[in-house]
């Protein structure tokens, strides 16, 4: 039985096309669409359709946003940072020549290894190793899953790499992994050129700082662009990068709308209030907090991001001995109210879930928080244990298989 909670006029669209309403405290999420926009990036979108422009002279222009931004030489938009892996690493495989771009992905050549640590060799919604395998380079992982050690990395690096790949996030292994600066350091002085994936990460400048050669983003994520990915770095690889376009790049095209749209929301970014954002999360959290505090069996902590991002989250503990019921079974409970509300859930067989608070839009916060309330306490009455963990490690592919007769 769902709670009816909300007002019409956050949900307006959504009722007028008959989709779900859902709350998004799970972070930046490509199945629920991504980022919000602010005002001044769907005026630059919506302007920008309505125009030709010289493609070049738009992806030139954000270059320089991308430049003032990251410190990088330059930068261009393609249609995620997941193509921007795969862009980057093929423009280290073909430098600047064409001919080399058409030959992507049947014929390599010699420098077709991206070597990468075994810990880093994670995903996204996809693997990471596809992002590579779309380029015809071979994947070459460094170490053991939980250590990486100098040697193995300097073992791998030969005539036959072109480029080693770098991960920083939460989704990849938290110990034994070497830092950028060495990684950056070692590679240096092989000739490898470093791509750094640092899709989801706060920091625009240190990965640049570290020794990185190219740094890819999200455009959509904490920038709150539309849908793409920035690639910024050294001028030569950046423009062998874009140069990918007239190849395996095609498929992965960027509308001249979203380019406008992610320099309007870099531009934003970089005279944005970002005290008076994290003030109002961290009200947010204490707001949830205090709702679920007398309930049995459950602990709430404010935790930090895992990668230093500037971001705190509410991590709900649940003891099922007192409780009743699991963090898995909650988690899909709260997602089955109305509006769902959408929690980060990834690592519930630890026994949590965590509420993010980054895309919380006008008004929301109250409903999570009565929401919250009222489905923890009613605990096993309105949980359903079986198969809880299975279904929260498999429920990215259900969407997917049950598409389009509803998820
Ligand atoms: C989100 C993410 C990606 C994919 O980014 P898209 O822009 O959605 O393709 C890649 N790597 C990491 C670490 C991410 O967090």
């Amino acid at each position: 039985m769902a709670k009816q909670v909300g007002e019409c006029t956050m949900w307006c669209w959504h009722d007028r096309n008959g989709f779900s309403r859902i709350i998004n405290v799970s972070g930046t999420m490509t199945g629920l669409g991504s980022s919000v926009t602010a005002q001044s990036v769907c005026d630059a979108m919506c302007d920008a359709t309505q125009c030709f422009v010289n493609m070049h002279e738009l992806q030139a222009r954000a270059s320089d946003t991308i430049a003032q931004l990251t410190g990088a030489e330059a930068g261009f938009l393609t249609a995620s940072a997941g193509a921007g892996i795969s862009l980057s690493i093929a423009g280290c495989m073909t430098g600047l020549s064409p001919a080399r771009v058409e030959f992507l992905p049947t014929r390599p050549g010699v420098k077709s290894e991206v070597v990468i640590q075994l810990g880093h060799l994670c995903g996204y919604g996809a693997p990471i190793e596809t992002a590579i395998a779309l380029t015809g380079a071979t994947t070459r992982p460094v170490g053991q899953s939980t250590l990486t050690m100098d040697h193995q990395l300097e073992g791998a690096l030969c005539e036959r790499t072109a480029a080693a790949l770098y991960v920083v996030s939460h989704h990849v292994v938290h110990y034994g992994q070497m830092p950028l600066d060495r990684f950056a350091g070692i590679c240096r002085n092989a000739g490898v050129p470093v791509i750094v994936d640092a899709a989801s990460e706060y920091d625009l400048k240190g990965f640049l700082k570290a020794g990185a050669d190219i740094a890819i983003y999200s455009a959509h994520k904490f920038l709150g662009g539309p849908t793409g990915g920035i690639v910024a770095g050294s001028r030569g690889l950046v423009h062998a990068a874009y140069l990918q376009n007239m190849g395996i790049g095609r498929g992965m095209k960027i509308g001249k709308e979203s380019i406008a749209g992610a320099i309007a929301a870099m531009e934003d970014w970089l005279i944005r209030d970002h005290d008076a954002i994290r003030q109002e999360e961290e009200e947010a959290l204490a707001l949830w907090q205090a709702a679920i505090l007398d309930i049995p069996g459950i602990q709430a902590n404010i935790v930090p991001d895992p990668t230093d991002n500037p971001l705190s989250r509410l991590q709900v503990n649940v003891d099922p001995a007192l409780a009743g019921t699991t963090a898995a079974a909650f988690s899909r409970a709260l997602a089955q109210q109305d509006p769902a509300i959408l929690v980060r859930s990834h690592e519930v067989e630890l026994g949590y879930f965590q509420l993010d608070p980054c895309n919380l839009l006008p008004e929301q916060a109250q409903i999570v928080a009565d929401t919250l309330q009222y489905v923890l306490r009613a605990g096993p009455e309105i949980t359903e244990l079986s198969g809880d963990l299975e279904r929260a490690r498999n429920g990215g592919v259900d969407g997917y298989l049950s598409w389009p007769g509803g998820g």
